[in-house]
């Protein structure tokens, strides 16, 4: 078995209604696709967490020490990878770029050994998950507390158990969109807030105590991701427990956060934190330091499938005979090729996603919707 080529899919789809959060406005939908493409045929799929050309570009520039190596090495594939741009690498796109890497290479490895994903790491230990809803991005020319209460209404309807919504505009605007979501939801729906590190440390803190009030499930990222200090100082400061991880990528990312209790909840994205291959280990640092982990979840069905598996081989934590569910990260802003580049959808019924359990990702690709949302090169 060995690898023959290594090709890059850029996605891309220009959004009627632009939208925001705290920290980066989205004119268009991209997201970058790994492909990987082994002698005997066998094709496989991963993809990338962040911006897609610079993923695409590193991806590429990886491809060259992939090129006649065997994919079922996992480990040994990742390591020649991070070794090679350790000293300038470490974390960030070089990160995500071998993230998108590695979730093709436990795909060739799941078809080749007839095993999903979730298997090769260990075992199910759930094969449907709750999902919640993650929306409520700021759009221009609305008003945005209405704009937001109808939006997460809709979600309720749709069955889902909870919502995340996007903060970080303001103190005073945030807490009357918090309000207001509450308040469409009604008092059983979990909701978590999201301030995409828009605060300082004063505004956190005081967003924190008052939405406290308002039953908020979580806090994430409420400062920049590079200030674990000031993360401490938010999570002693205020009573809703923080969270983070999207933005953290590779194990030594996570060691400061996890080892002094920055974060009440670690969320990373098996698409930028390293794959598979260092999720487990994230996993296992979590476990050691009694760390809650939600995974964070952002990009087509693929990234979807990815998260899915990953959710399925979750160990409990603690065990116990009525254990902690862990719910999945679904985001509902617009994407019109999301769901359209696998064949099966990987939708909800009532807020519940069932996991695939087909072999690898347990999806199939949709070659004409990459052709047709492929992004056009300028
Ligand atoms: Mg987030």
């Amino acid at each position: 078995m060995k690898i023959a080529a290594v090709n890059t899919h850029i996605l891309d789809y220009k959004l009627d209604q632009a939208f925001e959060s705290a920290s980066m406005r989205f004119e268009r939908r991209q997201h970058c696709l790994v492909e990987i493409v082994c002698e005997d045929g066998t094709v496989d799929w991963g993809e990338c967490l962040g911006p897609a050309t610079i993923n695409a570009v590193i991806v590429r520039a990886y491809a060259a020490g992939l090129i006649g190596s065997n994919p079922l090495e996992t480990e040994k594939r990742w390591l020649e990878l991070y070794n090679r741009l350790r000293d300038q690498g470490q974390r960030g796109v070089t990160m995500t770029a071998l993230s998108g890497i590695d979730i093709a290479l436990w795909d060739i490895k799941g078809k080749h050994y007839g095993a999903s994903v979730s298997e090769l790491l260990g075992g199910r230990f759930r094969d449907r998950v709750r999902a919640y809803a993650t929306g409520s991005f700021r759009r221009d020319g609305v008003d945005r507390v209405q704009d937001v209460a109808e939006e997460v209404a809709g979600y309720v309807r749709e069955g889902f158990h909870g919502v995340k919504i996007k903060i970080g505009f303001g103190v005073e605007e945030d807490m009357a969109v918090i309000a207001a979501a509450r308040e469409a939801i009604g008092p059983e729906c979990r909701l978590m807030i999201d301030a995409n590190h828009g605060y300082d440390l004063l505004e956190a803190l005081e967003v924190g105590r008052r939405a406290a009030e308002l039953g908020v499930d979580w806090f994430e990222e409420p400062v920049l991701p590079e200030q674990i200090d000031t993360y401490r100082a938010v999570r002693q400061g205020q009573p809703v427990p923080v969270a983070s991880g999207e933005n953290w990528h590779g194990r030594y990312a996570m060691q400061e956060p996890l080892a002094s209790r920055a974060v009440d909840i670690i969320q990373p994205d098996v698409c930028g934190v390293g794959g598979f291959s260092e999720s487990r280990r994230v996993v296992d640092m979590a476990a050691m330091h009694g760390v809650r982990l939600v995974p964070h979840v952002w990009g087509t069905a693929v990234a979807i499938a990815a998260g899915l598996q990953f959710l399925a081989a979750l160990p409990p934590n603690p065990p116990r005979r009525r254990p902690i569910e862990p719910i999945l990260e679904f985001d509902r802003t617009r994407n019109p090729f999301r769901q359209a580049v696998v064949t099966s959808p990987l939708e909800h019924v009532e807020g519940v996603v069932t996991i695939p359990d087909g072999p690898g990702l347990g999806i199939e690709i949709n070659h004409d919707a990459l052709r047709r949302h492929a992004l056009k090169e300028a």
